[in-house]
């Protein structure tokens, strides 16, 4: 499903975090929203989300105007930076949390959690608890996760930034893959240029509440005035 950000506004107090945006991920896409910290990303994908509702403007998923519906009924999935995962439970409880408490029935939990952990490679730590899971592990666990409940739309918030550099690089290869065999479109907020250029179809700049630009990955970087933009990326707003 496609997602459709049409002039939003969001202010806290008097601070405005987001002014007038407006972006259009075509369906199927792997998108990013790449910025400085502090520049509005985890507020614009909340707002997709359903977390928080905007001051102005609208939001449609799939066609469908969703900015006054509630987080479940907008088909998305979740991943954050910090995942906070139940640790009382094992990775397949954890995995199948979100179907449980949908009262699906038993065999169809038990089917689609082993095919979830198949996907995200850890089937062999379905009775592990997530104290005993790598960071890297927690966050294909924190994907398996979102994914249960089979969303058309997957937002991930800086999902690796918590992660060392070379598990970065791989869960990055992973997910673009995942991404691709999956349908679904993706959303992906991110601090670093690399992580961006790499693995989405599209890059939307963002700067201080605005998006600045939105181009392939090439065609940011062929843009005339990349230097400028891309500058921005690296400080904070
Ligand atoms: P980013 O994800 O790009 O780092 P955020 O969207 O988290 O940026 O935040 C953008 C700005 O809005 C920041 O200055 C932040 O302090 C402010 N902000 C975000 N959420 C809230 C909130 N709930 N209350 C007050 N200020 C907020
Ligand atoms: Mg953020």
């Amino acid at each position: 499903m496609s997602i459709v950000v049409e002039g939003v506004s969001k202010s806290f107090g008097s601070f405005r975090a987001l002014q007038d945006v407006s972006l259009t991920v075509p369906e199927g896409s792997l998108t990013a929203i790449l910025g400085p910290s502090g520049c509005g990303k985890s507020t614009l994908l909340r707002l997709i989300a359903g977390l928080e509702r905007p001051d102005a403007g609208a939001i449609s998923i799939g066609g469908r105007d969703v900015t006054a519906l509630p987080p479940q009924r907008r088909h998305v999935g979740l991943v954050f930076q910090h995942y906070a995962a139940f640790k009382h439970m094992t990775v397949w409880e954890n995995v199948a949390f979100g179907l449980r408490i949908r009262k699906r029935p038993k065999e169809e939990i038990a089917r689609k959690v082993g095919e979830l952990l198949d996907l995200v490679q850890l089937s062999g730590w379905a009775h592990r608890y997530p104290s005993q899971l790598s960071g890297g592990q927690l966050q294909r666990m924190a994907l398996a996760r979102a994914l249960a409940v089979e969303p058309k739309v997957l937002l991930l918030d800086e999902p690796f930034g918590a992660l060392d550099a070379k598990v970065r690089g791989e869960l990055r290869a992973w997910l673009r893959r995942l991404h691709d065999e999956i349908e679904v479109t993706t959303l992906l907020v991110t601090h670093d240029q690399e992580e961006a250029m790499e693995i989405a179809d599209a890059i939307a700049v963002m700067h201080q509440g605005r998006i600045e630009q939105v181009d392939t990955p090439d065609g940011l970087y062929d843009y005339p005035a990349s230097e400028f933009v891309m500058g921005f990326v690296g400080q904070t707003c």
